[in-house]
């Protein structure tokens, strides 16, 4: 997971389930989105139907998954993941369709990536839950329409704009999920301190809060390594074992991993500065061009290190002065 400063092993990603909060009353943060999710599970719950189809929208590690999982919950209903990945053709997502039981919530991740022809057969289940199945080949075929279970579809995304319109115009809802900010995430850091039994003071609390990237997944990571140096080194999880473990994982005083600093040493020294083109970046730094647009990106906008214009990325004087660099004389100076 290249998200990550640290790679998710199974110890993780089980400690990462048991983290999830299980109700919108206990998923810190992103309070518009809590509101209007609310909104959107009571009056459907109320007219007894199921809730509109939701697509959840933002970087990785925000909450998407969760939120899905909250939705089948809060409502007592069945849940059924899956992601566009494993969609490849249209009778993978007709085979997880033609199975719904009533109510279920269905959650695709990267939904942007699914086979075309699986997007086009879920227009229509989203709209009219029906399908229309292809039987038999040539001259010869006939598509037959099966009724589906009224279901919620809830898709993730890094990337909505990479959503076709029709797909992305038969969600009910839309939510933008937005970084964390520094109070939040103490929060979510409590909370997983206190589940692994860690004692862990405000002020540590405070430099991880500052250091994860606006992620709670991030964050949560990162306590467990704080939790490994402390117990390795035999001392408290304090302010000193902070910054010591996190020094060890190569995460700097901003919380930017070696990717994140990988895109900046690129803009800064090799592009003195920028504009950089989105896929020169990518090819120079070896990475897809989606993971330094939906991932790297997004970060370093939000904290002030690069803008976006229309000829491509441009360092800011913050960004100067983070790396220690001394700043390009404006051009014809
Ligand atoms: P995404 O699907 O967006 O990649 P996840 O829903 O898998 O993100 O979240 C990753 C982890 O971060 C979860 O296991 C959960 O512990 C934690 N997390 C995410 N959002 C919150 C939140 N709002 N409050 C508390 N913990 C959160």
């Amino acid at each position: 997971d290249l998200t990550d400063p640290v790679l998710a092993s199974e110890a993780e990603l089980a400690f990462e389930g048991a983290l999830r909060p299980r109700s919108l009353a206990e998923f810190v943060g992103q309070t518009r989105v809590r509101g209007q999710l609310q909104l959107l599970l009571t009056a459907a719950t109320l007219q007894q139907r199921t809730p509109d189809h939701i697509l959840l929208a933002g970087p990785p590690g925000l909450g998407k998954t969760t939120l899905a999982m909250i939705v089948a919950h809060e409502g007592g209903r069945p849940l059924r993941m899956s992601s566009g990945p494993a969609i490849q053709h249209a009778g993978d997502l007709a085979a997880i369709l033609s199975s719904l039981v009533p109510g279920e919530v269905l959650f695709i991740d990267e939904i942007h990536r699914m086979a075309r022809s699986a997007e086009e057969m879920l227009y229509l289940a989203m709209e009219d839950f029906r399908i229309d199945i292809m039987v038999g080949k040539g001259a010869g075929a006939t598509s037959v329409p099966l009724d589906l279970a009224p279901f919620t579809l809830v898709g993730a995304t890094t990337r909505s704009g990479l959503l076709p319109n029709p797909l992305r115009d038969r969600f009910g809802f839309t939510a933008h999920l937005e970084f964390y900010d520094e109070a939040e995430l103490e929060q979510v850091l409590s909370r997983a301190a206190r589940m692994l039994g860690l004692a862990v003071d405000g002020e540590a609390l405070a430099e991880i809060a500052g250091r994860c990237r606006g992620t709670p997944r991030i964050a949560n990571r990162l306590l467990r390594r704080v939790r490994d140096y402390a117990l390795v080194h035999g001392r408290d999880a304090d302010v000193e074992a902070v910054r010591a473990a996190l020094d060890l994982y190569d995460v700097d005083a901003l919380g930017l991993d070696r990717l994140d600093r990988a895109v900046m040493q690129t803009i800064l020294t090799r592009f003195g500065g920028g504009p950089v083109g989105l896929n020169t970046l990518a090819v120079s730094v070896g990475e897809e061009s989606e993971t330094i647009e939906a991932v790297v990106e997004p970060f370093l906008v939000r904290i002030g290190l690069i803008t976006r214009t229309p000829r491509g990325r441009v360092a800011t004087p913050a960004a100067w002065r983070h790396f220690g660099l001394a700043e390009r004389a404006p051009e014809g100076a």
